[in-house]
């Protein structure tokens, strides 16, 4: 079981952004950007692209719906998207408020938000996607 099929089934707290029955969205917790998102199935499966096409189109339209409602939460120039996955071995897709370029460099120190505010980023963007 991954960390993050513990994380979708409550074993390991998240900050949940959002949810569908096949879908499951959290902070990351080491944010790039505050409104940093994850976006995961919830059917364990290890690289992005052994998804079927289906599973793999269904996760990018969800993931552009919990795009949409973090650009409103937070409100920055575009929400970016990419996939590495070389650190957990669960499919996933990173969404990253962006206002430069350099919002999106994985390499850079990560922000360290507390606990208080990582809760009010992800209650504002659940509260926005299901708005
Ligand atoms: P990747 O596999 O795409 O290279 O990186 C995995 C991402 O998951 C990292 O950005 C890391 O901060 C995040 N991450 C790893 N473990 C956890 C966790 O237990 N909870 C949360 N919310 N994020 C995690």
């Amino acid at each position: 079981m991954t960390i993050f099929s513990k994380i979708i089934a409550g074993e390991i707290p998240s900050y949940k952004c959002a949810e569908s029955d096949k879908f499951y969205a959290f902070l990351d917790i080491n944010p790039l950007a505050q409104g940093h998102t994850l976006v995961v199935p919830k059917h364990e499966v290890d690289y992005i692209f052994d998804l079927s096409d289906e599973e793999l189109a269904d996760m990018v339209v969800f993931a552009k719906k919990v795009a949409l409602a973090i650009q409103r939460a937070f409100p920055c120039r575009k929400v970016g998207m990419a996939v590495l996955g070389l650190e957990v071995n669960h499919a996933h897709i990173h969404l990253v408020p962006l206002q430069s370029e350099g919002d999106m460099d994985f390499r850079k120190p990560k922000l360290q938000l507390d606990a208080d505010t990582m809760k009010q980023t992800a209650d504002k963007i659940l509260a926005e996607f299901e708005r």
